[in-house]
């Protein structure tokens, strides 16, 4: 077999027979080679390094559509899927689907364009009116992502005379944002109002300052303490943003998010959220808050203004999903259930199960190996789980990510408990 090193070898002979030793050309691409040949060795060391340490992330081929029994590429017959942000079945609901396929077919399949030149239909004003309506805010921007709405908005509304006060934990999305924009960084302690308190008084002199938090926290389904948040943001004049990602169609009462089940929607000044999660699940992110925010988001955020719009069928899924939701809250009810169904079964079988009451349930497990290797044995049980390991969480803190969806059924659930039972005696977590 070839290795790397043949290859580079015949590359100079085939440049040396093209271009002879002396043409600056051939110095100018033997250079380029070489830079090149010593960028592979560097990043095949780093592969290494991560293969060795375990917290390698392959990645399963699905053959099949979303939702809680898929295919997967080398097992047999259908699995039972526990690890898909699908918190409402709605990736691949009929009425999702069949939306995206009218909207595909009435407006196409994309609008190659920014929004500002040629890319607003008006499927995208409807969709932007129909979140804010949904949050109850007065104004929504759509974004091609989440993480591009948290990379676009810090920036736009914070300067150097402004604060920005961040929970240590917040998605890395955030932390990008809050790096691209010039407000003075302050970080407090993982949900600590103490450490919170502390950093507003030492920003006091900052003109605007911004609380930042995950509304819930994805690697360890916990949330915010919104009412205490809020109640600091308010005694020391601050705003308070959430991402509502991992919250936003399923928590609360309606289904509005964590702010709703807090009871601070009116406390909480601007939200970030994903249609890529609860909302269909394809794609896309958005921003909603006070309406000069928004104007000045169109204006400046640099992901909106310089990436295309989102394509109609995706805008024609989400919508259809907003719709559901603001119709009825019947489906956002039965996650709830079946989310103490399992963390009650797992916690009597001896498994150590994080969070709060979310459909995110991670089982603890320390090892990342330990993870990754319990995830495959469940494969073969016919349950999909992924191990998490670092940088994904802290190092020595690997765990199995649960995630429950509406769309699963009881029987599901005390299926995946079983194979849970199984594969944790086999590796010796429970006895
Ligand atoms: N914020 C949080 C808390 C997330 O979990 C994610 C996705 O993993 C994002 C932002 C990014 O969302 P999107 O997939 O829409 O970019």
């Amino acid at each position: 077999m070839l290795t790397n090193r043949d290859v580079n070898q015949f590359v100079l002979l085939f440049q040396f027979m093209k271009h002879g030793t002396n043409t600056p050309s051939t110095t100018t691409s033997n250079r380029g080679y070489a830079a090149i040949a010593e960028a592979r060795t560097v990043l095949e060391h780093e592969l290494e390094t991560i293969r060795t340490g375990g917290t390698w992330k392959g990645e399963r081929i699905i053959t099949s559509k979303q939702g809680p029994r898929i295919n997967v590429d080398g097992s047999h017959g259908d699995i039972l899927n526990f690890c898909a942000n699908n918190y409402l079945g709605l990736s691949s609901h009929p009425q999702v689907v069949e939306a995206g396929i009218e909207a595909l077919k009435k407006y196409g399949a994309g609008l190659s364009s920014v929004r500002f030149i040629c890319g607003t239909q008006d499927i995208h004003k409807d969709l932007e009116q129909k979140l804010a309506q949904f949050h109850e805010r007065e104004d929504c921007i759509l974004y091609a992502s989440c993480f591009d709405a948290n990379a676009g908005l810090f920036e736009v509304l914070l300067g150097p005379d402004d604060a920005v006060l961040s929970d240590e934990l917040n998605h890395a999305s955030i932390i990008d944002g809050i790096r691209l924009c010039r407000a003075k960084r302050f970080r407090y302690k993982h949900m600590d109002l103490n450490d919170l308190e502390t950093q507003l008084k030492e920003s006091q002199s900052s003109r605007l300052r911004l609380v930042v938090t995950d509304g819930v926290f994805s690697m360890d389904g916990d949330m915010a303490p919104l009412k205490g948040i809020c109640d600091l943001a308010e005694k020391y004049g601050a705003m308070v943003f959430i991402d509502e990602c991992h919250a936003t169609g399923f928590m609360g009462p309606r289904g509005r998010g964590t702010d709703e089940l807090l009871g601070v929607m009116d406390r909480v000044h601007i939200v970030n959220s994903t249609l890529g999660k609860a909302l269909g699940g394809a794609a896309g992110g958005y921003t909603v808050g006070p309406k000069p925010l928004i104007d000045l988001l169109r204006q400046r955020s640099r992901p909106y203004l310089f990436s295309n719009s989102l394509p109609p069928p995706v805008v024609g899924c989400a919508t259809r999903a907003v719709e559901l939701l603001l119709a009825s809250n019947e489906i956002a009810q039965s996650v709830g259930d079946k989310t103490m169904r399992f963390r009650n079964k797992m916690t009597e079988a001896g498994f150590t199960i994080s969070g709060s009451d979310h459909p995110i349930c991670p089982v603890m497990l320390g090892d990342a190996r330990l993870a990754s290797l319990m995830a495959d044995d469940m494969l073969k049980l016919g349950v999909y789980v992924i191990g998490f390991s670092y940088p994904v969480v802290p190092k020595g803190k690997a765990r199995i990510r649960v995630q429950i969806s509406a769309a699963h059924t009881d029987q599901d659930i005390d299926r995946a408990v079983d194979a849970f039972i199984q594969t944790g005696r086999k590796h010796g977590v429970v006895s």
